[in-house]
This record gives structure tokens, sequence and C-alpha cells, in this order.
């Protein structure tokens, strides 16, 4: 692979979520996606979003008698 010398990206800097380079209206990703990508990411990370959880589907609350096979 020596196609000529690699394109160095001074100073451009790079989408954090993919690699491309940033596009600037999406600052700092490459495009909406990418960004609400990471920041979905980052949230989950960060306030650790508990997984929503049936706990209000009790079993109790369901009778199985009516669903015997
Ligand atoms: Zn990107």
């Amino acid at each position: 692979m020596a196609t000529g010398t690699p394109p160095k990206n001074k100073g451009q800097k790079k989408c954090p979520n993919c690699g491309e380079p940033t596009v600037p209206k999406f600052r700092p990703f490459c495009s909406t996606r990418c960004s609400q990508l990471d920041l979905s990411k980052w949230f989950n990370e960060d306030f650790r979003v508990p997984v929503v959880e049936t706990d209000d589907f009790n079993e109790d609350d369901f009778p199985d008698e009516d669903y015997e096979n």
C-alpha cells in the first residue's frame, strides 16, 4: 500500500465515534448520527440508566391458570 503520502489530518479532528473527519457542523462528530450515538452511549455510561425492568408485571397479577397448555 504505497499510494502516495497518507493524508495527515493536521488540525483536523476526528469523529470520536467512527474516526471520520469531523464536520464543523456536527462537531466534534462527523454527522448527526454519530453525535447521537455517542450521546446515547455517554448517557448510558454516565448515568447508568437502569434497564427498564418490568417489575410492574408481577407474576402474581397474572394467574397462570388460564395459560395452561
Ligand atoms: Zn462519525
